[in-house]
């Protein structure tokens, strides 16, 4: 019999991964998004239900109408600083949605396994070096509170009821796939359009200024450091945790930090350039963060189940970028053959009016 599998927030950056992972290992995939997919992602090989998650009779719809053996739960508001701005939506969708599904599997489907996506932001500003399973949670964010609770609440169902709820307690991980709205796709998204000798792009930032702008990329804080890893790596955690033969919480990362600036270098030097000629560091953007370092201790991960990431930093930055650099190509032989409107106009440095 084929197993069945139910990835919620399956259209974002770690359900692709993973609902790819699935499908070559023959599962039949159920997702949920909150609005209509395009129907060939996957080849249209995913049963997707489109509605809202937080609603609990469209949840415990889709719990039925799937039955799945296993559940991937990566539905979330996933950006901290987006949780200032919505933090009862946070809530309830990162902290209720996954007791919900406990509720459920506890009364409807208890040979289920879960596997809920939880985060290094349950931490905090941990001043530990590294951050392991035992590392004491001390969310700062609506975010890290909602992850907090979740991971709270499935571990204490998992003890009361010896059910198969798991959490990977995932650090940064980042893709092509990854929004423009995080740093790490806006850093590589303006190294791309300045490698190709743009100095503004039509995509813009959370003020609603172009990313690169006056061939200026503006950040905030850039000696955050973060361990970032690489989401194809750390979708293959999943199936192993949930698969594990006792139910536990893994933390998944790859014991490497770095710093924003180093990703900025990076990334602006895979089309030769100088990237403190293009970055500035704008004092409206240092908004307080929550967690100024992580780095993961995932030796139990590696030790129990064999997990290990493949692509390390410097790929990871260069993949991020050549995939921006493929992308805007793309997107300037369209308007330039006049297929696409411009939202803006392309502005090379040649082409500026003075320059
Ligand atoms: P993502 O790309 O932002 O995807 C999150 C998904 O959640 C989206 O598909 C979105 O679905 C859904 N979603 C967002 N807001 C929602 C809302 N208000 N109501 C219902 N659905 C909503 O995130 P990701 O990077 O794949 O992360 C997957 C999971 O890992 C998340 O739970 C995240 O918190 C966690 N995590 C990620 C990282 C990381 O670095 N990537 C680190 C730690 C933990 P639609 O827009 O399609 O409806």
């Amino acid at each position: 019999m084929r197993k069945r599998a139910l990835v919620t927030g399956g259209a974002g950056q770690d359900g692709w991964y993973l609902i790819e992972l699935l499908l070559s290992r023959g599962y039949d995939v159920f997702s949920h998004s909150r609005r209509p997919v395009d129907a060939g992602m996957h080849g249209g090989r995913v049963f997707w239900h489109i509605g809202d998650l937080t609603h609990e009779v469209f949840l415990k719809d889709l719990l039925s109408i799937s039955a799945p053996d296993e559940i991937y739960n990566l539905a979330a508001v996933s950006r901290p600083a987006l949780s200032w701005d919505i933090p009862i939506e946070t809530a309830l969708l990162n902290a209720l949605v996954p007791q919900r599904i406990c509720e459920f599997i506890r009364c409807e489907l208890p040979t289920t396994s879960l596997f809920q996506a939880s985060s290094s932001e349950i931490y905090g500003d941990s001043p530990a070096q590294l951050q392991n399973e035992q590392t004491r949670a001390n969310p700062k964010s609506p975010y890290g509170i909602s992850k907090a609770y979740a991971h709270q609440t499935i571990g204490a169902y998992r003890q009361r009821y010896g059910l198969h709820l798991s959490c990977g307690i995932l650090f940064n991980h980042e893709s092509p796939r990854r929004p423009l709205g995080f740093v790490s796709q806006k850093i590589a998204h303006a190294a791309a359009a300045a490698s190709l000798g743009l100095i503004e792009t039509r995509e813009l930032d959370e003020r609603g200024r172009p990313i690169l702008s006056d061939g200026k990329l503006y950040l905030g804080d850039i000696n955050v450091r973060r361990d970032f890893g690489f989401a194809g790596d750390f979708i293959e955690a999943m199936p192993l945790i949930v698969q594990s033969d006792a139910p536990s919480d893994f933390v998944v990362g790859t014991g490497h930090a770095h710093s924003i600036a180093e990703f900025c270098e990076l990334a602006f030097t895979v089309g030769g350039l100088d990237w403190t000629k293009f970055v500035v560091v704008d004092p409206l953007l240092l908004r307080k963060v929550d967690s100024h370092f992580t780095r993961a201790d995932s030796s139990k991960l590696q030790s129990e189940l064999g997990w290990r990431p493949k692509v390390d930093f410097p790929a990871l930055v260069d993949m991020m970028v050549q995939e921006r650099i493929r992308v805007l190509k793309l997107s300037m032989a369209s308007t330039d053959a006049g297929v696409a409107e411009p939202r803006t106009a392309w502005y090379r440095s040649s082409s500026i009016p003075g320059s």
